[in-house]
């Protein structure tokens, strides 16, 4: 996830003189051996989710992850809390802390959620549509297809969600953006739970579509595209596959 894109409800606690806006690697970029502040840890597990490197059911253990990160055991939990909170992580007493797994019907439920959500947005944002809200999204859309043409799947699917998130941010609803934010996450771990591997998360083609609708200033057509893609990605999803199961913590955070 990028960087830039502000997370609401940020540092209520446990920042130090050191913490800094987040400056997170990406995957690949070397790991500075400094402390992370809590806000570059939580960006770090989030973007690991949203790339599917961190698999749902995954054991988050504090200790494991304090070393990983170079931090005390209470910033870790701050952070888990946090993402606990956003419907993340599931914390099981006496066994610790998951990447959640949500079940078909959860996921059904987030997918009723967006449909609610997401027709919303865009008849907000079609109320104030500005011509760099439009090039923005084309530039999004750009960045998908070359992710596509190097088929860099997990920039693929990371780029799909956040062109639903940034639809969210343009309206400049806070509450909706914090919703949209959690429901794409959650998207994330419910298509690496239940997507044919061979199938991708959104298609280009459509976010354009939704993109050449809000342009021409037709809003009916603009929710009509974003119910029939959301559709879609619901209907490639075979819920009765099991969850998969990983044991890497380190490589999966992007850490090694
Ligand atoms: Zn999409």
């Amino acid at each position: 996830m990028s960087t830039s894109t502000a997370v609401s409800g940020r540092r209520k606690s446990g920042s130090s003189k050191q913490d800094k806006p987040d400056n997170s690697p990406l995957p690949g970029q070397a790991i500075s051996a400094r402390p992370m502040a809590g806000d570059a840890i939580y960006e770090r597990i989030l973007g690991s989710i949203m790339e599917h490197r961190l698999t749902p059911g995954t054991k988050l253990v504090e200790e494991k992850l304090a070393g990983i990160f170079g931090v005390n055991r209470t910033r870790v939990r701050e952070v888990l809390a946090r993402l606990s909170h956003e419907g993340l992580i599931t914390t099981i007493p006496n066994r610790g802390a998951f990447v959640a797994s949500p079940t078909p019907e959860e996921a059904r439920n987030i997918f009723a959620a967006r449909r609610l959500l997401e027709p919303a947005l865009l008849r907000h944002l079609c109320e104030q549509t500005r011509p760099e809200h439009i090039a923005q999204l084309r530039a999004h859309v750009a960045e998908e297809a070359r992710a596509r043409e190097s088929n860099d799947r997990r920039a693929i699917i990371r780029l799909s969600g956040e062109f639903h998130i940034r639809i969210a941010d343009m309206v400049e609803n806070t509450v909706m953006s914090k919703m949209m934010r959690e429901l794409a996450s959650l998207t994330c771990l419910i298509i690496v739970l239940y997507d044919s591997p061979t199938v991708p998360a959104c298609t280009h083609d459509e976010h354009g579509d939704i993109i050449n609708a809000i342009a021409a200033g037709r809003t009916e057509d603009a929710v009509a595209a974003m119910l029939e893609h959301l559709d879609h990605i619901e209907e490639v999803l075979d819920m009765s596959a099991p969850p998969g199961e990983d044991e890497d913590l380190e490589a999966m955070l992007g850490m090694v």
